[in-house]
């Protein structure tokens, strides 16, 4: 989970700033979460220091991996979402027979409501020092923020709420880069010993590259280590793509496959819809993005609480209303569908087309109210005459109408 910190940057783990109606208040930034994996693949890859790892399903091909590292390993669970370790999710093990237990212990368990199909076996760190470190986007500058704290690990949220003096920040110019003295700037307040400075700088600069490189919109460490031998690892790893640059990305759109995202937003995604899920029970199905999120804030301000936000885009087609409800009406939370249509190019006719249309093709008795106004709107009342589904007089009153019906089921 991302979040606001009050000067509008965002950490990956550190999520005491989190505020619960975040994806109401503001535009949710759509974004691509690796798993951790995947992380430590780029990282490889953009010459940031890894430990060997491999990921695997059973605890037997654990055991397995783990004999062929040969050493002591770390086993983590691999799931999209920090404070694994608090959560049990990260065991260390001495043998074959170790990390096979341990995987056994945490593959099927559920941290933070996800369930652990996949665990990381990575050779393990002797760790002397722990730091936190990532580059976002800073809200407030908009420009790439790298932070950074020499108090790192499993505590950093804590950290950052009650000692936020303990995170340094640098904003970066975005035409210069990060640049080796700048990036040394930041990593000399992080290591007492200079070697261990200059590696990070290092890492640093690279970790740069990867967020600007990668159209990234966080890129963490957490813990960044120093070990015993005076290298500098990176222990973990976070990376989320900003969904709308990875037409450009077809090298990181492979990790997508791999991802377990929401069935109904891949369907959605497939289908051309901008979808996302909510939790509530109130179906929307909106044309343009303003008027999808006014929807959804106008449901909660009438005390109903909405099961997704959809935008059909600007033109309209009966197939298109068709899919929209397939995947809405086929959420078992949805209690009923509230339908708001304000026609310009987008045409009424062709929406109530599309409603008739599905109520032929789709079994579902969950009530449909429908806001429709603008092009053809007398030749879509004229098509619903006669049927259940009336057009509601207002938005107010088909919001509120959609309220009721959810609250009395
Ligand atoms: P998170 O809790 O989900 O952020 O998972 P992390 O991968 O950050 O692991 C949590 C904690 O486990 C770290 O902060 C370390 O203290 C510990 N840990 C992780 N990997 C290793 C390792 O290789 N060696 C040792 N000794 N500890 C590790
Ligand atoms: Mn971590």
């Amino acid at each position: 989970m991302c979040f606001s910190l009050d000067n509008g940057a965002r950490m990956g783990e550190i999520d005491g700033f989190a505020f619960p109606n975040e994806s109401l208040d503001e535009p949710r930034e759509v974004e691509m979460k690796l798993y951790e994996y995947q992380a430590m693949e780029l990282f490889a890859r953009s010459g940031i220091p890894t430990p060997f790892s491999r990921v695997a399903s059973s605890p037997e091909e654990a055991r397995q991996l783990t004999a062929e590292v040969g050493k002591k390993v770390v086993i983590k669970a691999q799931v999209h979402m920090g404070g694994r370790g608090k959560a049990g999710g990260v065991k260390l093990a001495e043998t074959p027979d170790e990390a096979e237990k341990a995987a056994e212990a945490i593959l099927g368990m559920q941290i933070k409501g996800l369930t652990v199909h996949k665990v990381l076996v990575a050779e393990a760190i002797d760790i002397k020092n722990e730091i936190y470190l990532s580059v976002t986007i800073d809200r407030v500058s908009k420009r790439p923020i790298v932070m950074a704290s020499a108090a790192g690990g499993v505590e950093i949220e804590q950290i950052a709420a009650e000692t936020p003096e303990k995170i340094i920040k640098y904003i970066v110019d975005p035409i210069a880069g990060l640049r080796s003295f700048e990036a040394r700037k930041v990593t000399a307040q992080l290591f007492e010993n200079q070697k261990a400075v200059g590696k990070a700088a290092n890492l640093l600069v690279n970790l740069y590259h990867l967020f600007i490189n990668g159209d990234c919109s966080l890129v963490e460490i957490n813990p960044l280590v120093l070990d015993a031998d005076g290298n500098v690892i990176a222990a973990d790893g976070k990376v989320d793509i900003d969904d709308n640059a990875l037409y450009r990305q077809p090298e990181l759109l492979k990790y997508r496959e791999a991802i377990d995202e929401d069935p109904n937003e891949v369907r959605a995604r497939e289908l051309g819809l901008n979808y996302v899920s909510l939790d509530g029970d109130i179906g929307c199905i909106v044309n343009g993005a303003g008027l999808a999120m006014a929807t959804v804030d106008w449901i909660q301000l009438f005390g109903g609480s909405p099961a997704n936000f959809l935008d059909l885009g600007g033109s309209s087609s009966v197939a298109k209303m068709v899919r929209a409800l397939d995947i809405i009406l086929g959420n078992p939370k949805v209690k009923t569908v509230l339908v708001n249509i304000l026609a310009g190019i987008t045409r009424c006719d062709d929406i109530a087309n599309g409603i008739l249309e599905a109520r032929k093709q789709i079994q579902s008795d969950k009530p449909i109210v429908l806001r429709l106004a603008g092009t053809n709107e007398e030749a879509a009342q004229a098509l619903l005459e006669g049927t259940d589904i009336q057009i509601t007089p207002s938005m107010r009153e088909g919001v509120q109408t959609a309220v009721e019906i959810a609250k009395s089921k």
